[in-house]
């Protein structure tokens, strides 16, 4: 039975691959090698030949495996590939698909360690435009012949700005561009960037999807859209078979069986655990965020609050029509930015810490901390004033919360 919903989809998914002893929930496969009965299978699986078998463990288990497909449900795409962390499947996506002289159009408005990559990758030749994605146009005005890709963030972090999803979507299509959305802070639950014409998803496994801060990894997902065939960079020996996984053929051999950034099998099944629970999660997190953003917009001694779900947003029509909720990232300035150390020490349930997506709600100002070694230019162009403060909301009661923070704004 195929069911349509999406955690009846992901309890159920272990299942639909075959259980090992009845086990209900996926096994946890410590082994580094697999051993064949026959050296023709050893050769078999070396040579393409010998299908669903595993060799060596940075290429994947029979866990990691499960939980790429439960990933692949979740964001309706052909294919997964799990990491580490989320930035091991960012590098995955930048250092298996981009080449020297290639040209990467980056939001302005990313996670602060993407940016820092985009330094990285000028550094080996691979020219990076960063753009406001909020405007389709600032993309389309700096795409050139030698343009491969467009990375942009769902919600991005901490700024909250929308991307012009859809915009970017219909530029790729037209350009034979590869478009990468970042989900993480959303999550499949909350909005499915297949729907805006994503070729590849990425999310960090460690925040929506484990959704309890006790497992890192990432992963990135292949919608189907994308026609590899006309992609100039994937090597000759990824150019064979369903030509809807070559991307994903070339992102596992070099990105995990050559850089090694594999997901450990444990944190495999902490994330795998966590995944079914992650729309209850987000349902109970959005609510409890949307209460807060009204409340600190309410509030004199807020400045401003950058929320999707408030009417305030300027991206907010956008976020009404793609997304189901709003998710667990709010930031916030006070009016007086010389107030905002004493008032985060008086709050009692945020954890003084960095880090997104956890069970707790965490909070984190932001200037001299996560942007410090940015530097006061790039935070300037990020719109990240020296008085903002980043919440990741947890999973605590709505009311508790509102009341904490109440008593801290006095
Ligand atoms: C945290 C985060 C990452 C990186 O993920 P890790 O698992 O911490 O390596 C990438 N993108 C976004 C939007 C994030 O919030």
């Amino acid at each position: 039975m195929t069911a349509q919903g999406f955690t009846t989809n992901i309890v159920h998914a272990d299942s639909a691959f075959g259980t090992e002893h009845g086990a209900v929930h996926k096994p946890v496969h410590n082994s580094v090698q697999f051993g064949f009965d026959t050296v023709e299978d050893l050769i078999g699986m070396f040579q393409g030949t010998l299908k669903g078998a595993y060799s060596y463990s940075r290429q994947g288990t029979p866990t990691t495996a499960a939980l790429e497909a439960k990933i692949t449900r979740m964001e309706d795409g052909v294919g997964s590939v799990s990491f580490a962390t989320g930035m091991a499947a960012i590098c995955g996506l930048f250092f298996t698909l981009l080449r020297s002289g290639d040209h990467l159009v980056m939001s302005q408005f990313v996670f602060g360690n993407t940016n820092s990559i985009a330094d990285t990758l000028r550094g080996l030749g691979v020219d990076v435009s960063m753009v406001d994605a909020t405007d389709a146009q600032a993309v389309a005005a700096v795409v050139r012949p030698n343009t491969r890709m467009v990375f942009v963030e769902t919600v991005a972090n901490p700024g909250t700005q929308i991307a012009d999803l859809e915009g970017i979507g219909a530029l790729c299509q037209q350009h034979g561009l590869v478009y990468v959305v970042d989900n993480t802070i959303l999550s499949p639950a909350l909005f499915r960037a297949k729907t805006v014409g994503a070729s590849i998803v990425m999310n960090s496994l460690t925040k929506s999807i484990a959704g309890h801060g006790s497992a890192l990894g990432g992963s990135l997902t292949d919608t189907g859209l994308f026609d590899w065939t006309q992609y100039p960079n994937i090597a000759e020996a990824y150019r064979k078979g369903d030509t809807a996984q070559w991307g994903l053929t070339q992102i596992r051999k070099k990105g995990l069986r050559d850089m090694g950034g594999t997901l450990s099998a444990d944190h495999t099944h902490r994330i795998a655990l966590g995944a079914e629970t992650l729309v209850l999660r987000q349902r109970q997190a959005s609510a409890s965020t949307l209460a807060l953003a009204q409340f600190l917009e309410s509030h004199p001694a807020i400045a401003k609050v950058n929320y999707p779900m408030l009417p305030s947003h300027p991206q907010h029509e956008r976020a009404l029509k793609h997304f189901s909720a709003g998710s667990w990232l709010l930031s916030f300035e006070l009016r007086d930015a010389s107030d905002m150390l004493a008032f985060v020490n008086r709050l009692q349930l945020p954890v003084k810490a960095t880090g997104l997506g956890d069970t707790r709600t965490l909070i984190i100002p932001v200037a001299p901390t996560i942007f410090w070694e940015a530097g006061a230019e790039v935070r300037a162009a990020m719109g990240i004033a020296d008085g903002l403060v980043r919440l990741s909301v947890g999973l605590e009661e709505t009311a508790d919360l509102l009341a904490d923070f109440k008593q801290a704004l006095g």
